[in-house]
């Protein structure tokens, strides 16, 4: 499947705020923390992400981007593509977009999908929405996913030749795993 660079950016940007709500935390390591617990939290967000027309955040910005998170993981736990169709129509439409052929800072050409005053939540909806909605075109919603890792659940998206990914990072959670399986086995051997 061969995503445009500004997709896989978006994409990169919604799995990253789906997973900074306090219910992806791993459990056993203290309360659930929310990755956007304040506006210094989505300062930090939108200067990582460098999501572009951000100027003054207060905390009606930042409860709205708590609620388009939801919407996200909403479509992430979507059982169908009909299902995850509906929800990003829902979100795009909310946002209201302009489409706009853009290539600033030295990027090549592509599609912004906010609209020019559009709040950081609306920005967020309207392209990562897009985005999701790219994925949903092509026939790859399945690819949309959540850990396997008991204690863990990140959102990743599967961008795996064949769909084989079931980790969020094979260094981590994958790694973990496999020597839990291995051990496991050992033991079993030594009986
Ligand atoms: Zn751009
Ligand atoms: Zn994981």
């Amino acid at each position: 499947m061969l995503i445009p660079h500004d997709t896989r950016i978006a994409l990169d940007v919604v799995v990253d705020l789906v997973n900074t709500a306090p219910e992806s935390e791993q459990p056993g390591v203290g309360e659930p923390v929310d990755g956007l617990a304040d506006t210094e939290a989505l300062y930090a967000f939108a200067g990582r992400h460098r999501v572009s027309g951000v100027n003054e955040l207060d905390e009606k910005d930042l409860r709205a981007v708590h609620d388009v998170r939801a919407r996200f993981a909403e479509v992430f736990a979507a059982a169908d593509a009909q299902v995850a169709a509906s929800l990003v129509n829902t979100l795009v439409a909310a946002a209201g977009t302009t489409p706009q052929l853009s290539n600033h800072d030295g990027y090549d050409w592509h599609v912004h999908y906010f609209a020019p005053d559009a709040s950081i939540a609306d920005h967020l909806a309207a392209d990562c929405g897009m985005a999701l909605a790219f994925i949903i075109v092509a026939g790859e919603t399945e690819r949309l996913r959540r850990c396997e890792a008991p204690d863990c659940r990140h959102a990743f998206v599967d961008l795996s030749r064949n769909r084989s990914r079931r980790y969020c990072s094979s260094r981590t959670c994958g790694n973990r795993l496999h020597v839990a399986a291995y051990r496991a086995r050992r033991r079993e051997a030594a009986g």
